[in-house]
């Protein structure tokens, strides 16, 4: 363990610290720990207060020091790190089933008073949107605050879209910090927003400021949290028509006042330079065009809605020229040109990827940027050893039509195995194999296959199934559950079915067997798809010629996951209480 300026703190002596009991409590917010611990990972506040942070930590930081009473969300790159170092410093925090599930946890959370903080990606964002555009309406009492992280340029995702679209559709406030530092600020000025105005709030951050560090001073000032309390408010909780109409009235008035104080004390602003070029900017663009263009004038935008439209009119009237950057869809650039504000029309490729500096310079040059040949490589693949690897190979030699879902296994997709048909969208997989078997000549339906991961099974596949159940199709079709035990694509993650938490203690433990035999599918089968790959191919044979529904769990714990399993379960066993509750024993 490394030693701080203040002395040393492992892990497990910050989470006692943060549950001091008072007095000593109360003192934390003057003296707190000097490291925040990820993994192997230590990282130390200087002699000076300051540290070196990603976003996502810096996010996490601010939630504890602003008293956040729940973190939840659904692990997704670039996101997965808030929740574990919240956890990691001590704070409540667990995965949900599915981000719309973890934005309803957190609503509760905000109606009982409480802080929350809900962590999604970007296509996350899709699923909690059910509850994001209604909550915009009853209001929240304590703050919410829902994290959004996109990945512009594709890294870890099959879409880039822009959350910032989502923020003005739903009617919700949304901050975009540019690194660290203003992640840290930005979550604490997020829940003030949230609470004074009673409004969930968008804290919309990607890639680059997620996973780079910069450095962060942690000044821990922000405003307490309220007491949680249950206040009955009927009219303004039950969105029936009646009660919906008046509410969305309070939203629109609600927005005006904080397009006001956007404009007055929001967090813009600007950056005084050369008056030959003036740029509009928010989020990670912002140090890409500071890099690029030093010396010119930049007015930086923090909260990016609702826009501070006559602030950003007034600077870009004192230039010649004026253009706007941004990382994603040309939400600035459009908007502006709607008010009417002159500012250059953004060339259509800025729209693809992330920006960098050379790509800014031929931005705010008003380019075309030289179109490169992407350097040759080779496509990834599953590990070797993989457990998946034996049940696609099955499902190729079988000449299966396998609609597929969202995974690590979707790289069986990829040259040489070429095993999997389609893929959109978390737990689309059933529906989609359902909607070819209802379509296509009988012999080609009865070669159509879902396959589907055990995370993204309890994240969507449940319902799904519920329709395979309700509505099957003449051939009937077949499930399969590939079962690796964890959440591997985002980095092992623990989800409902692993029985274990966030942090990995004992948890409850939801089998998808047991799901699929409630649901009425009376061919359940579970296989173990390296031992018994014989019998595996025996039962998929049969299923594929009947006209019966069938889901067939192939449970094998992925080999990057399989030791770090054995020593939580060891953990699990060792900490446990001797009688039967096998709940951990606690000091
Ligand atoms: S991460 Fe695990 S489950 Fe995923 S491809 Fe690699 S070995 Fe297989």
């Amino acid at each position: 363990m490394r030693r701080s300026s203040f002395g040393k703190f492992n892990l497990r002596e910050k989470r006692h610290l943060y549950k001091l009991p008072f007095p000593l409590g109360v003192l934390l917010p003057f003296f707190p720990p000097y490291k925040v611990s990820k993994q192997n990972r230590v990282i130390e506040l200087n002699a000076q207060g300051v540290a070196l942070l990603s976003g996502d930590e810096a996010i996490a930081l601010a939630a504890i020091h602003c008293g956040v009473v729940l973190g939840t969300g659904y692990p997704g790159t670039p996101s997965t790190e808030i929740l574990e170092t919240f956890s990691d410093l001590g704070g409540k925090a667990q995965w949900a089933p599915n981000e719309k599930v973890a934005a309803e946890v957190a609503l509760g959370v905000a109606f009982a008073s409480g802080r929350t903080l809900v962590t999604m990606k970007h296509v996350g964002l899709n699923v909690a949107a059910d509850v994001l555009f209604t909550a915009a309406y009853s209001g929240v009492l304590g703050g919410y605050v829902l994290v959004c992280a996109d990945d512009p340029g594709m890294a870890s995702s099959q879409n880039e879209q822009d959350t910032r679209r989502y923020a003005v559709a739903a009617g919700v406030p949304m901050l975009e910090p540019a690194d660290s530092q203003e992640a840290y600020d930005f979550t604490g000025l997020a829940f003030e927003i949230s609470e004074r105005w009673q409004i969930p709030v968008i804290l919309r951050v990607t890639t680059r400021v997620c996973h780079s560090h910069t450095i962060v001073r942690p000044d821990n000032k922000f405003t307490a949290p309220l007491q949680p309390c249950f206040k009955r408010n009927i009219q303004e909780r039950v969105m029936v028509p009646a009660h919906a109409r008046p509410a969305h009235r309070r939203l629109r008035t609600k927005l005006a006042e904080i397009e006001a104080w956007n404009a007055k004390e929001g967090p813009n602003r600007v950056i005084e330079g050369s008056q030959d070029l003036g740029i509009i900017a928010s989020g990670i663009a912002t140090i890409h065009a500071l890099e690029a263009a030093p010396e010119t004038s930049l007015l930086k935008l923090g909260m990016t809605h609702p826009l501070p439209m006559e602030s950003i009119r007034n600077f870009a009237s004192r230039f010649n020229r004026c253009v706007t950057v941004e990382e994603g869809d040309p939400y600035l650039n459009d908007a502006l040109l709607a008010a009417g504000i002159a500012v250059e029309k953004r060339l259509a490729n800025y729209r693809f990827g992330e920006l960098n500096v050379n790509r800014m310079r031929h931005l705010l040059a008003g380019e075309e940027e030289p179109q490169k040949v992407p350097p040759r490589a080779k496509p990834p693949q599953l590990c070797e050893g993989c457990p998946h690897r034996s049940t696609f190979t099955l499902l190729k030699e079988l000449d299966c039509i396998v609609a597929g879902d969202i995974g690590c296994y979707t790289l069986a997709a990829m040259p040489p195995l070429q095993a999997m048909d389609t893929q959109i969208c978390m737990g689309a997989s059933i529906g989609v194999g359902l909607g070819m078997r209802h379509t296509l000549p009988e012999d080609q339906a009865r070669r159509v296959v879902s396959v589907i991961g055990d995370s993204t099974f309890l994240h969507s596949g449940v319902t799904g199934l519920i329709e395979m159940a309700y509505n099957a199709p003449s051939t009937g079709h077949v499930v399969v559950v590939v079962d690796n035990g964890t959440t591997a694509m985002t980095g092992l993650q623990e989800h409902a079915g692993t029985g274990r938490a966030l942090d990995h203690s004992r948890a409850g433990k939801v089998l998808p067997e047991e799901i699929a035999r409630a649901v009425g599918i009376a061919n359940v089968q579970v296989f173990n798809p390296l031992r018994e790959l014989d019998l595996f191919e025996v039962a998929l044979k049969a299923a594929l010629k009947s006209n019966d529904v069938s889901v067939f769990v192939a449970r094998q714990p992925c080999i990057l996951a399989a030791a770090k399993i054995k020593a939580y379960e060891k953990t699990i066993a060792e900490t446990a209480c001797d009688c039967e509750c096998a709940q951990p024993v606690t000091a």
